[in-house]
């Protein structure tokens, strides 16, 4: 009985530490992280920038936008039910470099060459307007298509999110393998009309 009381303590103490972790918001040092309200979905995958092999540190704002298209993302992951792998996701104006420690931790680098770039002009040869600049916007691969088929049979789930989807044409890449989908939050959109009601022409 004694030794069930302080299993039943040692549980309680456990969901209140928990607990604290929640209040005090998610662990954006950790790569592994999973994004608030969005566990298919990490810190890695919002915040690694491919093409120079380091971690943008986003600012307050930049965290916001990134969870609130990552709860939106969700809702399409689990009717989706396939894993979604992120090609790209924020392209920031002015990058504040991130490098991982000895532990695993993402700490800044301020000494990095990449330091106030402009990944989003530089490697997308993209405008300043791009949702991806904000966290607001991310590419998702998808050599078969099958993401892509899905979508367009499913845009009441994109409508309901708050979702656009980016003309597959233009997503197409050079080679079929390269494929991928683009879905972002702009407010200010209008889609291609009729059937393609929450598809939007760049
Ligand atoms: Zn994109």
């Amino acid at each position: 009985m004694c030794m069930r009381r302080i299993c039943f303590l040692t549980f309680i103490i456990s969901l209140m530490a928990v607990g604290t972790i929640f209040a005090q918001g998610m662990d954006w040092s950790n790569p592994r992280a999973q994004i608030t309200g969005a566990p298919s979905f990490t810190v890695h995958e919002a915040t690694y920038l491919p093409s120079w092999g380091i971690y943008h540190i986003p600012t307050q704002a930049e965290r916001s936008e990134i969870g609130n298209l990552a709860y939106s993302l969700q809702q399409v992951r689990n009717a989706y039910g396939k894993p979604m792998v992120i090609e790209c996701w924020i392209r920031p104006t002015s990058v504040n470099p991130g490098k991982i420690d000895s532990s695993g931790r993402i700490v800044s680098d301020p000494n990095s060459q990449y330091k106030g770039r402009n990944y989003n002009r530089e490697i997308a040869r993209s405008s300043d307007g791009s949702e991806h600049v904000s966290g607001s916007a991310v590419d998702i691969k998808d050599p078969n298509k099958t993401l892509t088929d899905f979508l367009i049979a499913n845009q009441k789930l994109l409508a309901d999110n708050g979702l656009w989807m980016e003309n597959e044409v233009s997503t197409a890449g050079r080679v079929p393998a390269n494929r991928w989908v683009h879905l972002d939050k702009k407010t200010s959109r209008g889609g291609e009309g009729g059937a393609r009601y929450r598809i939007f022409k760049p």
